[in-house]
C-alpha cells in the first residue's frame, strides 16, 4: 500500500547537490594503516571505559571501550592491529574524547569472509535489544545508542515506527545508495525493530523524487511480506528531521521539550536500521559505515564504505586527492555539519559525509547587523523566532532562551541559510542550548 503525503510547514528547499555522487555505488575504502577511534561515540554522557593499553593486540570487532553508563555505547576495534597508544581527540561537534591509535596488522575476522545468518527469529525482544547493545550501534545521525532508544517503558506503547529514507541534506546520497544496495537486509533491519517494539503501524517513507529506492525498498518488503506502508515525502529541508517527519505522516506535533514517543512514535534512518541489521543478523559491531565525500574541491567525489576510526587523510587519499585546496571542510551534510580544521579528524559512527568545499560553494559574503527582514522566523520548521533567540543568548540570557523555546531548536540551519545578514544563528542557537542544557535550562 502507498500513502502519499507531503511537507505541510515552511522549512527550504535548498539545492539539492546531489549529482555529484548519486549515481555513484558503494565502494569499499581501503583500511586505514592507523586508525583513531573516540571512545566518546554517543551522544551523551561519558566516554566508554578503555579496555586496551598501549602494546596490546586488538583483533577485528574486539569490544575496545565498554560503555561507562546508561546513556553509552561499546566501542570495538575496526581493524586487527596493536595499540599504539591512547590519546585525546577532537570530535566534529567540538567536544574532546579519548581515543585509542591502533596500528594495522594481523588477519581480519570479518573481511573476506563468508558469515552464517543468526537466527534472531528465535529470540525475545530483550535478547534483541541485548545484541543491538552489545555491537555498540548508535544512530547513525543522532549518535543516540539504539538499545536506549528501542527501550520503551511499560507503560507505553509504540503506535507507529517509521522508517526514515528521506536524507535530505544537500549533497548526501550514501543513504540512496544504501536503499538501491540493500534493500533486502534494511527491510530485514525494520523487521528487528518491528519485532522490537510492536508497533501497531510501520511506514517506510521515501523522498517522492528517489523513485529508484521507493521501488527497492517496495519490492524488497513484499519479498520478505513485510507489512509496511510506503510513504511519499517532500524534498523539503528538513523534512528528514524525525518531528518534521512525524509531522508530515500523522500530523502529530512532537509537544515542546517532548520526544517522539509522547506521540506513540518511534523513528530511525536507513543507516541506523541497516546497522541493526549487521548486529542481529551478522552480530557484527558498529565497525564501518557508509557515508559521502563530496564538494567541488575533491577530486573523485563517491560514496564509500569506511572504517570507523579512519583519519579523513586517508579518505582524500581515497578519493583522488584535491582538485585545489578546500575552502571549508564540513563533516556532516552543509546545514547540520561542522567545519572542521583538521583532517586527521576521525570518522565516527554517525559521521554521514565529509563535504571538500570550495569558495564558489560556500557564502562568503560578510555579516551585517540583522535587518528584521523576518525570513529567519519564516522558515524556522520549529515555529521559534531565531533571531530573538540569538539575541538572548548573545547577552548571556540563557534561561529566558530556553523558556522561550530554544530547547525545541532542532539545529537544521534553515534560519542561518535564509539570513541575508549572514548572522551565524545556528552556531549561536546550538552554543546557548548546550549551555543551558548544562545548566539544567537555567539561567
Ligand atoms: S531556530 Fe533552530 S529549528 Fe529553527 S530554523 Fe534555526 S536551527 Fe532550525
Ligand atoms: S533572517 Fe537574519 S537579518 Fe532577517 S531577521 Fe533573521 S537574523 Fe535578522
Amino acid at each position: 500500500m502507498s500513502v502519499r503525503q507531503s511537507f505541510s510547514r515552511v522549512g527550504i528547499l535548498p539545492r539539492d547537490l546531489k549529482d555529484l555522487t548519486r549515481g555513484q555505488a558503494l565502494w569499499n575504502a581501503s583500511v586505514p594503516v592507523v586508525s583513531v577511534v573516540p571512545l566518546l561515540q554517543h551522544r551523551e554522557g561519558d566516554p566508554a571505559a578503555c579496555l586496551v593499553a598501549p602494546g596490546d593486540v586488538v583483533r577485528e570487532g574486539m569490544i575496545i571501550g565498554r560503555a561507562a553508563g546508561p546513556e553509552g555505547a561499546h566501542v570495538h576495534s575496526p581493524v586487527p592491529g596493536t595499540v599504539r597508544e591512547l590519546r585525546e581527540v577532537f570530535l566534529p561537534d567540538g567536544r574532546r574524547s579519548p581515543a585509542v591509535v591502533i596500528e594495522l596488522g594481523g588477519e581480519f575476522d570479518r573481511l573476506g569472509k563468508s558469515v552464517r545468518k543468526y537466527p534472531w527469529e528465535n529470540h525475545s525482544q530483550k535478547d534483541l535489544l541485548g545484541i543491538i547493545a552489545d555491537k555498540g550501534v548508535v544512530g547513525m545521525e543522532s549518535a543516540v545508542p539504539t538499545h536506549l532508544k528501542y527501550t520503551i517503558p511499560k507503560n507505553r506503547r509504540v503506535d507507529l515506527f517509521i522508517l526514515n529514507c528521506s536524507e535530505c541534506e544537500p549533497y548526501l546520497t550514501a543513504n540512496h545508495r544504501l536503499m538501491l544496495e540493500k534493500a533486502p537486509q534494511i527491510v530485514e533491519g525494520a523487521r528487528i525493530v518491528a519485532k522490537i517494539l510492536d508497533p501497531r503501524r510501520i511506514l517506510i517513507a521515501v523522498d517522492k523524487s528517489r523513485k529508484d529506492a521507493l521501488d527497492a525498498l517496495g519490492q524488497a518488503a513484499k519479498a520478505a511480506e513485510f507489512g509496511a506502508e510506503i510513504a511519499t515525502v517532500g524534498s523539503w529541508f528538513p523534512q528528514g528531521d524525525e518531528k518534521q517527519m512525524i509531522r508530515t505522516l500523522t500530523g502529530l506535533e512532537v509537544p515542546s521539550g517532548g520526544e517522539a514517543l509522547d506521540v506513540g512514535a518511534v523513528v530511525s534512518n536507513v543507516g541506523t536500521v541497516f546497522a541493526v541489521y549487521e548486529a542481529v543478523a551478522l552480530l557484527k559491531p558498529v565497525i564501518e559505515k557508509a557515508l559521502t565525500v563530496a564538494g567541488g574541491a575533491i577530486r573523485n567525489p563517491g560514496n564509500l564504505k569506511v572504517r570507523i576510526g579512519t583519519p579523513l587523510t586517508d579518505l582524500v587519499e581515497e578519493c583522488g586527492g584535491f582538485v585545489e585546496m578546500p575552502e571549508k571542510i564540513v563533516i556532516g551534510g552543509p546545514m547540520t555539519g561542522s567545519a572542521i580544521f583538521d583532517l586527521s579528524t576521525p570518522v565516527t559512527k554517525n559521521t554521514t559525509g565529509v563535504l571538500f568545499l570550495t569558495s564558489r560553494e560556500i557564502r562568503n559574503s560578510r555579516r551585517t547587523n540583522c535587518l528584521r527582514c523576518g525570513r529567519c522566523v519564516e522558515a524556522c520548521p520549529m515555529g521559534l523566532d531565531p533571531t530573538n533567540l540569538f539575541k538572548l543568548i548573545d547577552h548571556g540570557a540563557y534561561g529566558e532562551a530556553f523558556g522561550q523555546g530554544l530547547k525545541d531548536c532542532r539545529e537544521c540551519g534553515c534560519c542561518a541559510y535564509v539570513c541575508p545578514a549572514r548572522i551565524p544563528l545556528v552556531q549561536g542557537l546550538r552554543v546557548g542550548k548546550a549551555v543551558s542544557l548544562e545548566r539544567g535550562g537555567a539561567a
